[in-house]
This record gives C-alpha cells, structure tokens and sequence, in this order.
C-alpha cells in the first residue's frame, strides 16, 4: 500500500482561512452595527438641528413681524430682510440667492419657504415658481412639497424624499422640517442632505474597516507563525511515515518541545528506533528462521522441505539413477505411551545424532514426520541399496541399543527408484509413503519396493470404509454365538459373540478383513457400541435358546478398552438393557498391554466393581508375558487356537498347557480352550483341570435363529 502524504488544503490553511473568516465575519459585524447605530444617532441629531432652525426662524420672522406692526415697516422689506437673514441676497440679474445664512444647517442645506399654494417664497434658484407639483427623485407619485406643506400646516413636521447633490447629478437622501406661520401664509422649511450629518458614520465604519484589517493581518501572521510550529513537526512525521512504508527509518529532528507536538515527535522517533533494532534482530534471525524451515528441530535433521529442496535440486541438475527410501520407527509408540513423550524425543534424537555424525555424501536424511525419516540416496545400484539399508537399520538399532531403547525398536523400510517410480519429489515422496504402509500393514521387516498394485490396495482400504459406514449406518454387520461347553457338566456355560458382516456389494466379508479395516480406518469406536448394542439387545433371547444362567462374551478392541467413553457406555447400556453384569465377560487381546498398565489395571478394577468379568483372549501368541498375569487382575484365560493345535503333536506344548492350567489355578483364573475341533483334542484336555472349551467340535458360530 502506497502511504498518501499529499494534502489538499493543508491543517494550517484551514486554520488560517477559518481565524480570517471568524475575523471577518465579527469585524463586519462590529463595524456595521457601530456605522448603523453612529448614522442613526447623526441622523436624529441632524434632524433636531433642523427643528432647531425652523423654530428659530419662525421665532425671527415673529420678532420681525411685532417690529413691523409697530415700526410701520414696509412687508416686503421686512419680508425680503428676513430672507436674507435666512438665505442670503438676491441676485436681481440671476433671481437667484446666494447661500450664507448665519444657521448652521450642514454643508448643503438650506431653507425654503412656499405658500400654501406651492409657490416659492424664498428659494436658491427657483423663487416666484410654483413647485406644488415637485415629485422626490426616487419616486414620481411623492409630492414632496405639498407632503412638506401638509407637515407644516398640521403643526410641524419631517418630510423624507430624495433629491439631487449640489453640483453633481448623484441622487442622495435629503430630510426637511417644515412648520407654519400664518400671518403670511409663509411654510417655513430647513432641508439638508442626510449624508451631510452623517458623514461622521461612514469615517467610524472606514476606521473600523481599516483597525479590523489591521487586525486580520497581524492575527494572521501570529496563526500563522504558531500553526507551522505545530504542523511542521507533523508534517515530518506524516513524510517519515511514508518512508517507513518504503523501509525507510528516519528519526525526525528532535524540536525540544515540551508540549504534545514535543511527546508526538519523542514518540515516533522512539518507534523508528525500536523498528531499526527489531529490522536488525529479524536479520540476525533470518538465518536461523531459514534453518528452521528446512529443518526438524527436535533432531536437526533436515525436515521435509529440506529434502523437499535438496531432491528437486539433484533432480534439477540431472542426476543419474536415485533412490527414495523411507523408515517408519516402530515402537515409538510403545515408548511414548509406557515411558512417556519425553523417552520417545530422546530416541528420535539418538537416531538424528547417528546420522548426523555419519558422514555420507551420497546419502541425504531427513525427518518428514514424527516416526518417519527419508533418505536420498545416489551413486549405488540396486543391490547395493537393500544391503546399504539393512546396514544402515543395523547400526542405527546398535546406536539405540547403547541408549538403552535397542530391543523395542525396529524400523519398517521401503523405497523408490528415480527416474523408474517419479521424476519428481511429490511423486516418489507419495509411492514411497504407499510402499511403507503397505510394509507397516504386512508388519514386514523386509524393504518394500513400490509396485502399483500397493496403491490400488490403498484405494481400495478407502472404498472399504465408505462399505464399513454404510454397513454400520444400514445394520448389515449381526452378531453369530459360539457355545463355550462345561466338559465337566455337558452344559453350555456361555456363549462369545462373533461379529458377521453380509455386505450387499462386497457379499460375506470375513472378520479377519473387517475387523483390522475397522482399525485401520477408525470406526473403532462405533463398531464397539454397534456390537455392544446388538449382544445386549440379544441376552433375553439367548437366555430363551440357551438357559436362564447363560453368560455372553464380547470382544473389545483395545484402543476402544482403553477409550475415555468406554466404561460410561458400557454402563449406560448395561441398565438399559437390564443384564447382570457378572454375566457379562469382555475379551480383550494382548495388544492392549503396550498401553499404561496403571491405566489398564484402573479400568479392569471399575469393571469389577460393575460387576463385569475380564478375559485374556488368544492367550499364548501376543506379548503375553507372566509378568502381566501377576500384575494385572482378570477373570479368564483363553488359551489360542494355535496352542490347542500343537498339544497333539508336540508332547512339550501339553507339557507348557498343563503349566499355564497351573498357572490360572494359582491366580484363580477361570481357563477356557479355544479353538478344539477333535475328540483327541478333547481327551488330552480333560486330563487337565481346564473346564470350558469352545470349538468346532461342539458348535460353529451360528445366528441366533
Ligand atoms: P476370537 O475372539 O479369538 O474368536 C474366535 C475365533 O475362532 C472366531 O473366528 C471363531 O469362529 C474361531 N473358532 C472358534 N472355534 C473354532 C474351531 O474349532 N476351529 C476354527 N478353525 N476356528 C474356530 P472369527 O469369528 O473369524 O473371528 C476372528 C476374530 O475376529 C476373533 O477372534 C476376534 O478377535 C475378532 N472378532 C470377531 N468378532 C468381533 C467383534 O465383535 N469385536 C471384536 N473387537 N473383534 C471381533
Ligand atoms: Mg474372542
Ligand atoms: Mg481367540
């Protein structure tokens, strides 16, 4: 995003167009009102002046009139005395007169007097012409003199009108008094031009004008000179900011202010400061960010971006025939669910200090998950890959093994060939994960070279588990039941629930394929409740085929065993469906023993206080171990199949069942053998104590109907 630094009206000039406004606006109308209230103020006092004079002549021309009566004047002279007093003489060739009478009536005022017939008396320039007809300048319906003849008959009076400047064609407004005198028929009349008394108005408004731009001028000029002591500043922010946007970080020249423009201008050359240290801090660490991106850190072996890097490189640079081998380490998962996580960091750094000390360059390793290393590996033939693998797994297990971990691990291993599989990292790094889980799925230990039928087997897992759900979701999975015989009584002790699978599309899927594709694809836990569901569902009914004491045996997955809704489950089916839970047995298998034994010995001890039996299912082919029979507290041992099949033909196995029969007498164990389908099978068991025995020989799997 480009910074925008560009204004405009800049702050200061608004603020300067705004102080000139305010200014002006309070200037004009100062000065206005001062001019108004100055003018009216002349105005009245002008008009007063006028009265003033009228009275004064009319007070003349009464004097002048007694001194007549008694002096025996002539009229006319006395008459034509006055007019002179009042105007001045006339001019007998012009029949003008000139203005220099003694009353002050302005610059250009002066009297008149009609007779009420709108004759001039007395006039400057019109005397002896009848002017009753005379209209105002600004309007030709104003008879003024008959409107100033009307005022002086009624008693004395203004007439307003306009009339035009002496020697001069303005038009301006002009004021009159008129009163009457009688005797004479004489309207005496004192007329000036407005402006004449208000002059003085204009010259205050002038002032004021004058003072106000003064004033504007010098206000401005301090605005100005305060506001760029603000906005300078901030302007050199506003354009380091812009800088910063270009990574640019310029202090800005400290002003030593004091104020808020002082603390704003402290405060961003405090924030260009802590950009410059943190710009130099990410380039100190722009390194290691780098190393972490293409490395693990828990080994510091490249991650999966590093080989990611290193084999599009090779491949970039056209390098000759390559392998892609992967490793899974098997039993991290062990370590870190019976050790903890910690052991399990601790092994995967062993691993990444072996290769790391190892110095190869032909062979480039990496870790791309959490139990998975990769290996790039150039400049060998095909023979010599396998061997160079099997060495490389034999030594690193020799390195763990001084670490103390050697004997639970192992590694699954699979490749492939560059250019054969993939001419690209994605492709190989994909064909060689297919070939390690098919390693993993078959538990080879062999290395697995990629071949397409691998990937066609995993698509098939993934079409596997849409028939699993639809299997679960439309109930095609039922439960069959195997008699457990007493041989001491002939009676049916109980029955286990073996699961069945019908599939519309797929037809009858055998347990030893559904039930790992259940693990595989993580429908455990449904799978569990399902099968749980259809026993539960089903003990009335087997108490009806079988006897009213009859107990089930469910097989329970260990992954769901050890769940954290597992027992409330159980519980809430065990009451719904209203079974005494001691005759409830759960099979788990020895799987379960690579999980926490405190964990496993707490749940078997919630199961008990259910009332629910525990059983060890396939006894004699997982990790069993004497060591668990003491420290863990079952109900039951079933002994495998493949157990029972060897007590014929290998007289050291009845030897080693006859043991375990001891065994479960001293734990009090209840025994069952599974799996017998002869009568020999049969005799040879009943020379032991051993009770229960399931098996062909009594009863296959069968529905409930
Ligand atoms: P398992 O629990 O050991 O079940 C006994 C298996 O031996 C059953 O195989 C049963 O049919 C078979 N069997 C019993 N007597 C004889 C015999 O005389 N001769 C021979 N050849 N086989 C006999 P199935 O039903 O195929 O089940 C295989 C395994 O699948 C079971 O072994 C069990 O581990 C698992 N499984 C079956 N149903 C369920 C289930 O509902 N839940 C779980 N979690 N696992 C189940
Ligand atoms: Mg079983
Ligand atoms: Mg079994």
């Amino acid at each position: 995003m480009k910074f925008k630094s560009k204004l405009f009206f800049s702050f200061s000039t608004k603020l300067i167009l705004v102080f000139i406004l305010l200014l002006s606006i309070s200037s004009l109308i100062t000065g206005l009102t001062a001019y108004l209230v100055a003018r009216n103020e002349l105005n009245r006092k002008g008009s007063q002046v006028l009265k003033n004079s009228v009275v004064q002549a009319l007070d003349l021309i009464e004097s002048e009139h007694e001194r007549f009566i008694s002096a025996n004047y002539s009229l006319d002279a006395l008459q034509e005395h006055i007019k002179e007093i009042l105007m001045g003489p006339l001019d007998p060739q012009l029949g003008t007169r000139t203005l220099h009478h003694r009353i002050d009536l302005g610059a250009n005022g002066y009297f008149i007097i009609y007779n009420s017939k709108g004759d001039e008396i007395m006039h400057p320039t019109l005397e002896g012409q009848n002017v009753i007809d005379v209209t105002s300048f600004d309007d030709d319906e104003r008879f003024l003199v008959q409107d100033q003849i009307d005022a002086g008959k009624s008693g004395g009076g203004f007439t307003y009108y306009s009339w035009m400047l002496p020697h001069s064609t303005r038009i301006a407004r002009k004021i009159s008094y008129s009163q009457y005198y009688e005797p004479w028929d004489w309207i005496v009349v004192a007329t000036a031009y407005e402006i004449d008394f208000n002059r003085g108005a204009a010259v205050i408004l002038l002032a004021i004008v004058i003072t106000m731009l003064l004033l504007i001028l010098s206000v401005s000029f301090l605005i100005v000179k305060f506001i760029r002591g603000v906005t300078t500043p901030i302007y050199k922010i506003v354009d380091g900011f812009g800088k910063v946007a270009v990574n640019k970080l310029e202090a800005v020249e400290n002003n030593l202010r004091r104020d808020e423009i002082g603390m704003l201008v402290d405060g961003y050359n405090h924030m260009i400061s802590a950009l410059q240290e943190a710009e130099s801090n990410i380039a100190d660490k722009e390194d290691y960010i780098k190393f972490l991106a293409f490395h693990d850190d828990l080994t510091g072996l490249p991650n999966r971006h590093g080989i990611e890097e290193h084999i599009s490189g090779r491949i970039k640079t056209g390098c000759n025939t390559a392998y892609m081998v992967q490793a899974d380490i098997w039993g991290l998962k062990i370590i870190n669910s019976a050790l903890g996580y910690k052991q399990g960091d601790m092994l995967l750094q062993v691993i990444g200090e072996y290769f790391l000390k190892s110095d190869n360059s032909d062979l480039y390793l990496a870790r791309t998950s959490s139990n998975e290393f990769t290996m790039w590996v150039e400049n060998r033939n095909h023979k010599e890959i396998s061997d160079l693998v099997y060495d490389l797994r034999k030594s690193v297990k020799e390195y763990i093994n001084k670490s103390g971990y050697g004997r639970l691990v192992n590694m699954h291993l699979a490749m492939t060939t560059y250019p054969l599989d993939g001419s690209t990292f994605s492709e190989l790094y994909e064909k060689t994960c297919i070939a390690l889980k098919t390693a993993k799925d078959e538990n080879s230990l062999k290395l697995k070279e990629y071949h397409d039928d691998f990937k066609e087997n995993i698509e098939n897992e993934l079409s596997m588990r849409k028939y699993l759900t639809k299997a679960l979701e439309e109930d095609e999975i039922r439960a069959f039941y195997q008699a457990q015989m007493d041989i001491t009584t002939g009676t049916v002790a109980g029955v286990e629930a073996l699961a069945r699978w019908e599939s519309k599309e797929l037809g009858y899927v055998p347990p030893s394929i559904f039930i790992p594709a259940i693990s595989s694809q993580n429908l455990v836990n449904e799978f569990s409740i399902y099968m749980i569901d259809k026993v539960l569902g089903d003990y009335s009914a087997l108490k009806q085929k079988y006897n009213d004491d009859i107990s089930v045996s469910i097989n329970i997955s260990p992954s769901y065993f050890m769940d954290k809704g597992f027992l409330d489950n159980l519980n809430t089916r065990l009451k719904k469906y209203s079974i005494p839970a001691e005759k409830l047995t759960l099979e788990i298998t020895e799987d379960v023993f690579i999980s926490d034994i405190d964990k496993i010995n707490s749940i078997i001890s919630q199961l008990h206080n259910m009332g629910v039996r525990i059983s060890i299912d396939d006894f004699g082919t997982g990790y069993s171990s004497l060591n668990y029979l003491t420290k863990m507290n079952f109900d039951e041992m079933k002994i495998d199949k493949s157990f029972i099949n060897k007590i014929i033909e290998e007289p050291k196995s009845m030897e080693l069942f006859k043991v375990l029969c001891q065994i479960a007498e001293i734990y009090d164990y209840e025994i069952v053998a599974e799996g017998v389908e002869t009568e020999l099978q049969l005799d040879m068991i009943k020379t032991t104590p051993l009770k229960i025995v399931q098996g062909y020989l009594f009863s296959k799997p069968e529905p409930l109907q």
